[in-house]
């Protein structure tokens, strides 16, 4: 069995702050088909309810980076009201948001980040992505809004190192824009 434990990288860590270029989909090296087969078996066994059998902290959603794969592919699998959400794609692109926010009244959380930051994270409350499907091995759009939303907002900004705790206002981390 696979240690999923030991895949994920943490902050401490300042390659998680580095950018992601593109996969080459059309030429994936073993070693990176291995790293993302690793991503989805991570997030599909949280998906299952088999975090805690795997001794892993659940999550709803990975990006390369986090297993230490600097090409763009992120992976999202959860579901929402017996709405499953699934995407495994490579090279995202947010090419049109919407002026109006959105976030999680709780806050966010990641797998890479072990201390607790409090506070709300803005994020745009719907978005069109354009990315490649690797599952269906084609282009695709995505118009999300919602938790998958923001959901990928967070997985994209790792792939250019940025973390949710980046976004708190720290003079008031319960601050958040009227709109
Ligand atoms: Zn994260």
């Amino acid at each position: 069995m696979i240690e999923l434990k030991k895949i994920i990288l943490y902050d401490n860590d300042p390659v998680l702050r580095k950018h992601s270029t593109d996969l080459d989909v059309d030429n994936i090296k073993p070693e990176e088909q291995d790293l993302i087969d690793l991503m989805v078996k991570y997030i599909d066994v949280c998906y299952n309810d088999e975090a805690e059998k795997y001794g892993i902290k659940p999550g709803i959603a990975v990006a390369s980076n986090q297993v230490g794969l600097f090409k763009k592919v992120v992976y999202v699998h959860f579901k929402i009201n017996d709405t499953e959400y699934k995407y495994l794609i490579a090279n995202p692109k947010i090419t049109a948001y919407s002026y109006a926010i959105a976030y999680l009244a709780d806050g966010e959380g990641c797998l890479s980040v072990e201390n607790k930051h409090e506070g709300i994270v803005p994020r745009r409350a719907r978005i069109i992505v354009k990315a490649y499907d690797l599952i269906n091995k084609k282009e695709i759009t995505i118009d999300a809004s919602g938790m998958l939303a923001i959901c990928l907002q967070h997985e994209i900004d790792h792939l250019s190192g940025i973390l949710y705790y980046d976004y708190i206002n720290k003079e008031d981390p319960m601050f958040a824009k009227p709109e």
